[in-house]
């Protein structure tokens, strides 16, 4: 029998919703490419619930507990004393998300003899080390495309709301004022801008799917190209890297992983290449991104805006620069967990795990690391040593 632990967010600070703003979520049958949505055998929880906190324990409780397993919930992670590192002692499963995460670091594996099976429930699984669960033949497994249309939306929203200057309007008239103009003494319209993706993955590409309509100019850099039918559908202009995209553009947002080849990528250099006035948006990772040059760049005016909801480390701490830099636009890292995403990354939680309970393979897409090396959707996406 297995014990499997699950580190998840609180719940409400007024305690477990007992209605919805909406009775139900659309379900969704699959993405772009041909995957499939998750396909549990079954689901004991209701769709649009509030499932990724404590409470909600990703709707796994009766599951696991019918078949024998043991299930501990906890959103208490950090410290020696914390629930996570007292049951880490004979846990065969952790699951985690990216909004709370669990950092499974090489000293957390090192006092994990029976870790087999590390899922993120969601997207992004750099909180764990992989090289570790590499080298002890742990099994990483993550929840691909389960919110990366949720954070595609969020992405366009912040778009929007900094070009536009909505966030400062809405306080205007919150605060009972109707002060139009200094509501649109920042405000722009999207329209006829350059904007652009670092990356063009999943999450880039949907970006600049839904911005097309907007009547904008579409650029990208990646690794490699987008198939030439998609740059002449979308009309984008491709960038050998990202100074060039950098300096091309009025918007940016950034899609690729935090790997060492991105890690701090966008410095006091590379901001300061861009136009006066640019906006980034950063839903990818925190550390893509050097924190105080985010933060002298809006100062200085040579950023128009930032947001995003990646935050290094998570939670942020009270007094991060970034809660109260100028201009901002930041969320906490919610754009991967609206109600429908986790009703989404719960079931393909509940698929990875009776695949591995069962003893029946993972789907590949679900792969980050298997049999001591990268795998599936993981040997595309988080091999080191990238450019
Ligand atoms: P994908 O793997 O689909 O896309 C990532 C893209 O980045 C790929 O096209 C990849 O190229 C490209 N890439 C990788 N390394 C580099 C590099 N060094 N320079 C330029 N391009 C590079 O990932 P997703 O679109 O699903 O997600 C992107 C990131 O967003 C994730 O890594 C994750 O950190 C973050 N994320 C955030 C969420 C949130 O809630 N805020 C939720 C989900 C994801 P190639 O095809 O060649 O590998």
């Amino acid at each position: 029998m297995a014990k499997i632990v699950c580190v998840l967010y609180d719940d409400p600070v007024t305690g477990c919703p007992t209605s919805y703003a909406r009775d139900t979520v659309p379900a969704v049958a699959g993405y772009p490419g041909g995957q499939t949505a998750p396909t549990p055998k079954d689901i004991d929880f209701t769709p649009g619930e509030l499932l990724g906190s404590v409470s909600g324990e990703l709707g796994l409780r009766s599951f696991l507990e019918k078949a024998g397993h043991t299930l501990v919930v906890t959103s208490d992670k950090e410290g020696p004393d914390s629930v996570l590192d007292r049951e880490l002692a004979d846990a065969d499963v952790v699951i985690s998300q990216p909004f709370w995460p669990a950092y499974l670091t090489a000293e957390r594996i090192a006092r994990a003899p029976e870790l087999k099976l590390a899922v993120t429930a969601g997207i992004g699984s750099d909180h764990v080390d992989l090289e570790a669960a590499m080298s002890r033949g742990i099994t990483v497994a993550e929840v691909t495309y389960s919110n990366s249309i949720s954070v595609a939306e969020h992405t366009v929203m912040q778009i929007l709301a900094l070009v536009r200057n909505y966030l400062p309007s809405y306080e205007w008239a919150v605060k009972g004022g109707w002060n139009i103009a200094d509501c649109v003494e920042r405000a722009y319209d999207l329209e006829a801008m350059n904007v652009g993706t670092f990356a063009a993955g999943r999450i880039g590409l949907a970006v600049l799917r839904r911005l097309k309509p907007f009547g904008v100019k579409l650029h990208y850099t990646d690794r490699y190209r987008l198939p030439a039918e998609v740059e002449r559908e979308l009309g984008l202009t491709f960038h050998e890297d990202v100074r060039s995209l950098a300096r091309s553009v009025d918007v940016l947002s950034i899609h690729a992983p935090l790997v060492p080849s991105t890690d701090g990528l966008f410095d006091d250099e590379l901001i300061g290449s861009m136009q006066r006035g640019s906006y980034i948006v950063n839903p990818a990772r925190a550390r893509i991104v050097d924190r105080d040059a985010v933060v002298r760049a809006l100062e200085s005016g040579r950023l128009a805006g930032y947001a995003g909801d990646v935050w290094y480390p998570q939670p942020p701490a009270a007094d991060h620069p970034w809660r109260t830099m100028p201009h901002h636009g930041m969320t906490p890292h919610v754009s991967g967990t609206t109600l429908s995403a986790q009703a989404r990354y719960a079931a393909g939680t509940r698929e990875i795990l009776e695949c591995w309970l069962d003893g029946r393979p993972i789907r590949d897409e679900y792969l980050i690391v298997d049999g001591g090396a990268l795998a599936g959707t993981g040997a595309h996406s988080y091999s080191t040593g990238r450019r």
